[in-house]
């Protein structure tokens, strides 16, 4: 094992700064992790009340292989942490005029459901599927693990034989058309690029890697919740010697020249040779550094595109809801018009899609015995604040379609309601416009086109985390960790 014996600052907990601390430590760094919060996970932290553990934020598990990638690499599996199950059916869709689909987690139950809605499509997924797996394959085993400091990292016959393949130049809306006519089908495989923060037809086409991921490698959950990874991750750190300053805000970064020479925190300066911020880095630039030593100006980021705000709720129902499944989309209405009411005039949403996870259908441990666990998700545009009297209007445009849809009477039955919008994602993770997840993976801010990984002001200042490479989710995260780390032995092998 190398010894580098430098020490290293990581500010934030979440599943990025995870991933950097037990690479860093692994490489021999004396590694120490700051977070305001006192639990680790960040926006994966959980809360427990009246016997509902509620996660916060992430609840899809996909991409099981960015799970097992981060384990392996210290000699562990997610097992040794967390019980995985696959979920099957995988989700519930509910469209308009009462109908829904549960997509089945087998593939030939898939195709079949995909034959019987539309002549061909069977077929047609199959050739779809089969380009989504080369994407997957080229992006996850070489495209995300370059740190796309620079476009010449892209110049090679290789990465030019292989961008081909990827249809960066297209966006995903006119591909996803190229197969299919039915819209429903086509909502169904234009889903998952929503996480990564903006419409179909301004994300590239290479992101039908989600759909291999979605289809293929399946929808699983850990027992006990997201919570677990991090769990894991934190014990992971903590066998490689790592410690944790939790509770703790960093301040400011401590600037000497052209470098970081510590953190104030608590009002104390603690000396480091290398930071890597995966806090906000909106935030980073803006109230942790002076002015002299931001990577981008005001201009820069008013330009960008922000992922979605959310509306979240967390509600503890004392009786089971039949009607729903661990996860469940409500797309029963205009999908097009919330989109446009996300990115493009931001508003409102006069009619809103949402998303209601219920994952004491699977798991027993989080609520009481014959209670339901509900968490709803409402994306709405970043930059708009919430007014107590907003969150309560959209929550009753949710129950009224919730129980109209499942038929069955919930509001008298909520023991326990938590809210979550855009003034806490500014206060509990100084996120910029309230983002919820990160910044937008459009094709103007892939790979090199976003905020760098390595500040270009301060030497040893680098970034991990949802606003820089690979993008919004728990695996770029954890993967986006792990590139900064690597990074800082660059930099410290010079
Ligand atoms: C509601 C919601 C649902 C989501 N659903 C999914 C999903 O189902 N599947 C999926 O893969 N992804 C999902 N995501 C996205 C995913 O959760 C994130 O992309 C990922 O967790 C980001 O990890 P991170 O480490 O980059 O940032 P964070 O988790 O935000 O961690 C950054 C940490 O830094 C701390 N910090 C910031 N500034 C400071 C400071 N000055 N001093 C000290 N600490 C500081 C913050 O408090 C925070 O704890 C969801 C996100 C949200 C919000």
């Amino acid at each position: 094992m190398k010894k580098f014996n430098k020490n290293i600052a990581v500010i934030g907990a979440g599943f990025a700064g995870l991933s950097s601390a037990a690479y860093l430590a692994k490489n021999g760094f004396q590694v120490t992790v700051y977070d305001q919060h006192q639990q680790p996970g960040g926006r994966a932290r959980a809360v427990e009340q009246d016997g509902f553990l509620f996660d916060l934020g992430p609840s899809w598990y996909w991409m099981p292989d960015a799970f097992e990638r981060f384990f392996a690499a210290f000699g562990k599996k997610p097992s040794d942490y967390y019980q995985l199950q696959r979920l099957d059916p995988s989700y519930r869709v509910f469209w308009e005029n009462d109908q829904h689909w549960d997509i089945p987690a087998n593939y030939d139950d898939f195709l079949q459901l995909m034959e019987s809605t539309e002549k061909g499509a069977a077929q047609k997924t199959e050739e779809f599927l089969e380009q989504a797996r080369i994407k997957y394959e080229v992006g996850m085993n070489d495209f995300v693990q370059r740190p796309s400091l620079s476009i010449t990292e892209f110049m090679d016959v290789q990465i030019a034989k292989a961008a081909l393949k990827l249809d960066l130049l297209k966006n995903m809306s006119s591909h996803v058309r190229k197969f299919y006519n039915d819209s429903r089908i086509i909502r169904l495989m234009e889903f998952p690029v929503l996480f990564l923060g903006a419409m179909p037809d301004r994300i590239p086409a290479l992101y039908s890697m989600m759909n291999y991921a979605d289809i293929k490698l399946g929808t699983w959950y850990p027992m006990g919740g997201m919570s677990e990874v991090v769990k894991g991750m934190v014990q992971v750190c903590e066998e490689l010697g790592v410690k944790f300053e939790l509770g703790n805000p960093v301040q400011k970064i401590d600037i000497k020249g052209k470098k970081a020479e510590g953190l104030l925190v608590n009002g104390n300066i603690c000396t480091f040779d290398a930071v890597i911020s995966s806090g906000d880095y909106h935030h980073t630039e803006t109230q942790l550094l002076p002015t002299t030593h931001r990577s981008y100006n005001d201009a820069y980021w008013e330009s960008r595109t922000m992922a979605p705000s959310c509306l979240l709720y967390y509600l503890g129902v004392n009786k089971k809801v039949e009607g729903l499944l661990h996860h469940n989309l409500f797309f029963d209405s205009d999908f097009g018009k919330h989109a446009r009411e996300i990115y493009e005039s931001p508003a409102w949403p006069s009619d809103p899609l949402f998303y209601a996870c219920v994952p004491s259908k699977t798991d027993p441990s989080v609520a009481p015995e014959g209670k339901e666990n509900i968490f709803l998700l409402i994306p709405v545009a970043p930059g708009m604040p919430d007014t107590p009297e907003i969150r309560e209007k959209y929550l009753q445009i949710l129950l009224d379609r919730l129980e109209a849809r499942t038929g069955e009477s919930i509001r008298p039955h909520i023991e326990v309601k938590r809210t979550f919008a855009y003034q806490d994602f500014v206060s509990q993770y100084n996120s910029f416009k309230g983002n919820a997840y990160g910044l937008a993976n459009t094709l103007g801010q892939t790979a090199f086109l976003k905020p760098k990984m390595r500040s270009k002001k301060v030497e040893n200042l680098f970034y991990s985390g949802q606003l820089t490479v690979p993008g919004p989710g728990v695996p770029p995260s954890l993967i986006s960790g792990e590139v900064a780390a690597h990074e800082i032995e660059k930099y410290f092998a010079l």
